[in-house]
């Protein structure tokens, strides 16, 4: 059971020595065994009757003593109990790579044979013996009954049996490259073959080159390289090196490019910033003006000064050009945290930033937990991501917030930066929380692309019936065609029909489970609720009346992919959503084929938004730019803003000039118009008027808490009952009366979800001190009323206050 308190034991003597912050231990707890976290070591205590340790797990720290504090921050912040943080921020393998294991020793099989000893020592004994090494669990159930720890330790301190710890080795292979490099003294060169000191000289120009690489310029080189190393002209070395998911393998070394004045000033300011403790910056950089290179220099410069690195991604499916990138600058010195590596792989990544063999880490969300002890730098690279946030389930933290929180504690620098910054850090900019850093020139001056708007509601037929796609973007994707460049249809919605409704009765097809329309999915001929998984087969027809007819309503990716198919049957379609890529590889196939022109039209949701780059998109499609703007959340217009800007970005970055077309219903709607001239200031400006006058985040704060229950009545009552609470506390403490504000309870937005009900209660304040108060305080009263099983609190603040 979590635990938000923490607890002190005694370290008997024997485990004095092994002891360390940061180690997992074994302690008893109440009547159980429970696993531990040591965040700290006192010489004394005063309290009384302290029990002792019973092991300790771990060979090594699995993080250093610094990130207690950050660990406690979070825990006190997020409402979340101290010993779950912990478990949270450590990579998931954890549990699965270290086991511990009971041997008998040499001296156990003796005394077993010619000593007297208790019966049941005797019996465990024996099974070491007889079955081989095994853990406690295993042991026990052999034995059929529970082996207490004293016994292990009496065992063990007598000698006769040892623990031995295992750490498994991830079950992926670090793949390593043979390199030539030349050596400083050549020996006497005047008879050298051609071969050879064609040879010496590609060596020479690289320095050091991959026996791959100098393959292609020496065909013989592969024999020759053996030779000429045993008799003295090279240096044969191995080197890891990194897959990308293409399967090719990055050299590492690629040189920087010589940065441009504005990339300068940038990264000037950020170095100088390193040398001062805590500071965060926000750069806003508009697409294709270099973000990247910037971070690399920083990171580079930071290196330089002994300080380690942090460089925060949005999570996508696969791993991104930023990513590779750094890989192939930083080399073996990176950890990759991505989410697409097995537990083993993950857990040998951690361990290598403890072990300091990688001074840098790049990876997703959970990235932030990274155990460096000497921080100076974390960069947030598209910090708007709503990747950041983690959403559902367990510690729900915003590693963006995260970022600037640790790196006050280490006073280290924040940098977090984007195309088009989340409202809340640009308000931070105007407030001078954070510094204000920009690039404005795109590399190279490539030009934006040029954006037209075009009004779906001039087109025929009523707003279920009309057509897709307009005129305008059929005649452009010919356009296109004609060229032989690529075209970018997006939609952010998969599946063929994502509102089937009965013909019959106008009912449409709902979920069991949670309160939604489903999708139909022609592939699977099945209608999906994209929620929960539940599926229902297309033939079943309506749930109320029977009914086999079912009108198609709500375009979906799929029933666009098999239109413009029809549409366009001399052009090669591909489709990018959670449906096409869920196999392994599916993915890369079809980025691959885009990269080699085998596409000519590729249909795709936010997926392609993000990550990636396509050189030879030259028209980008954006079928209905309104589908984020009507979700039922304050940010629903910052989302559609960032969405439209980010896809728009898609068009024309390589040689030639991009150009949108964006369909509406709502032509005239600021965020739509802002997107569609990249106007980042302008969208800003309004949007901030917006929350200012309805008093929404960053004016004010928000606590959401949501009451989820598998009864319906028993669910609205908790949630009215909470209420209640809260009213009782707000009359207890004048402050909380004055400052919060209390919203609801209302049924969520999705009223029911996997066969829960779900109620929803608001928490405003401008301040978050009080906000925080009441929020523990009705926290604590609830669970302790009510249980801990249904009530969940979301907490959505904004941490830079706090401090
Ligand atoms: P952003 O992330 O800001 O959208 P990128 O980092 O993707 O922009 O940079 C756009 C392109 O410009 C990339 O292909 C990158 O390699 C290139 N680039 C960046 N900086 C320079 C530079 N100083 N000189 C030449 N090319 C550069
Ligand atoms: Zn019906
Ligand atoms: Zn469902």
């Amino acid at each position: 059971m979590p635990v938000s308190k923490t607890f002190t034991y005694e370290v008997p003597e024997a485990f004095r020595a092994l002891t360390a912050v940061g180690k997992r231990v074994m302690v008893p707890f109440r009547v159980r065994q429970v696993t531990g976290y040591i965040l700290d070591l006192l010489d004394t205590t005063d309290q009384e009757g302290v029990k002792s340790i019973l092991d300790i797990l771990d060979d090594q720290p699995l993080f250093p003593p610094s990130m207690i504090r950050f660990f406690r921050w979070i825990a006190d912040y997020y409402l979340y109990p101290i010993g779950e943080v912990v478990k949270a921020a450590l990579p998931g393998g954890l549990n699965m790579t270290q086991v511990t294991r009971l041997r008998i020793t040499e001296q156990g099989r003796s005394v077993l044979v010619d000593s007297p000893m208790k019966s049941h020592d005797r019996q465990l004994l024996e099974t070491l013996s007889n079955r081989g090494p095994m853990g406690r669990s295993r042991l026990s159930r052999t034995l059929d009954k529970e082996v207490p720890y004293t016994t292990l330790r009496s065992l063990e301190r007598a000698g006769w049996i040892m623990r031995e710890r295992k750490v498994q080795p991830g079950r992926v292979r670090p793949k390593k490259e043979r390199y030539v490099r030349a050596v400083a003294d050549i020996p006497y060169a005047g008879s050298l073959s051609q071969a050879r000191r064609k040879v010496l000289g590609v060596v020479d120009d690289f320095g050091e080159i991959s026996v791959r690489a100098l393959k292609a310029q020496v065909p013989s080189a592969g024999r020759l390289v053996k030779k000429m190393a045993a008799d003295g002209f090279l240096d044969v070395f191995e080197r890891q090196v990194y897959r990308d998911p293409f399967g090719e393998a990055i050299e590492p070394g690629s040189n920087p490019p010589i940065l441009t004045e504005e990339q300068n000033r940038v990264v000037t300011t950020v170095v100088e910033g390193l040398d001062r403790g805590f500071q965060a910056y926000l750069l806003h950089g508009i697409t294709g003006s270099g973000k990247t290179e910037v971070y690399m220099a920083a990171v580079a410069a930071a290196l330089d000064k002994g300080h380690e690195a942090l460089v925060l991604v949005p999570e996508i499916a696969l791993i991104s050009q930023t990513e590779r990138l750094f890989r192939a600058r930083f080399g073996d010195c990176i950890a990759l945290l991505h989410s697409g590596l097995s537990e083993g792989e993950r857990f040998d990544q951690w361990m290598r930033i403890v072990r300091k063999e990688a001074k840098v880490a790049i990876g997703a969300r959970s990235a932030i937990f990274s155990p460096f002890a000497h921080l100076g730098l974390i960069i947030v690279d598209e910090e708007h991501d709503d990747s950041y946030k983690s959403a559902s389930g367990g510690l729900r933290y915003h590693a963006r917030d995260l970022a600037v929180v640790r790196a006050k504690l280490e006073g280290a620098v924040a940098l977090l930066g984007s195309a088009t910054p989340s409202m809340q850090s640009h308000y931070n900019v105007q407030e001078n929380k954070f510094q204000g850093l920009h690039l404005w020139k795109r590399i190279e001056d490539q030009v934006l692309p040029e954006v037209r708007v075009v009004d779906l509601r001039q087109t025929e037929g009523s707003r279920r019936t009309k057509p897709f796609m307009t005129q305008e973007l059929k005649d452009a994707i010919s356009e296109t065609l004609g060229r032989r460049e690529q075209v970018l249809l997006f939609l952010n919605r998969r599946g063929f029909a994502n509102c089937p409704t009965c013909s019959c009765c106008g009912v449409p097809v709902r979920c069991k489970n949670c309160d939604i329309t489903m999708t139909l999915h022609r592939e699977a001929n099945a209608f999906r609720c994209h929620y929960c998984g539940y599926t229902r087969a297309q033939t079943v027809g309506c749930q109320v009346c029977g009914s086999s007819k079912i009108k198609l309503l709500g375009l979906g990716t799929e029933r666009v992919e098999a239109e413009v198919k029809a549409m366009f049957p001399q052009a090669e379609v591909g489709r990018i959503d959670r449906d096409t890529t869920v196999r392994k590889g599916a993915l890369v196939k079809i980025l691959k084929a885009l990269r080699e022109g085998t596409i000519d039209i590729l249909v795709g949701t936010q997926m392609v938004a993000k990550g990636h780059h396509y050189p030879k998109i030259t028209l980008v499609g954006i079928l209905c730019a309104d589908l984020s703007l009507n979700f039922p959340d304050f940010r629903a217009g910052e989302r559609t803003f960032q969405l439209l800007a980010q896809v728009a970005g898609r068009a024309g970055r390589g040689r030639q000039q991009g150009r949108v077309i964006l369909q509406t219903f709502n032509p005239e709607h600021f965020c739509i118009v802002t997107a569609s001239h990249q106007d980042y200031t302008a969208f800003y400006e309004n949007e901030i008027g917006y929350r200012r006058d309805l008093q929404y985040p960053p004016y004010s704060r928000l606590v959401q808490i949501v009451v989820t229950g598998r009864d319906r009545d028993q669910t609205a009552r908790y949630a009215r009952r909470l209420k209640e609470i809260c009213c009782a506390l707000q009359r207890e403490n004048k402050t909380y009366e004055k400052e919060i504000q209390l919203l609801g309870p209302v049924a969520a937005p999705l009223a029911r979800l996997k066969k829960r009900y779900r109620w929803q209660l608001l928490l405003k304040g401008l301040k978050v001190g009080p906000l925080h108060g009441l929020s523990r305080a009705l926290k604590a009263r609830a669970e302790r009323e009510m249980g801990k099983g249904g009530v969940n609190m979301i907490v959505d603040v904004d941490p830079v206050d706090m401090m």
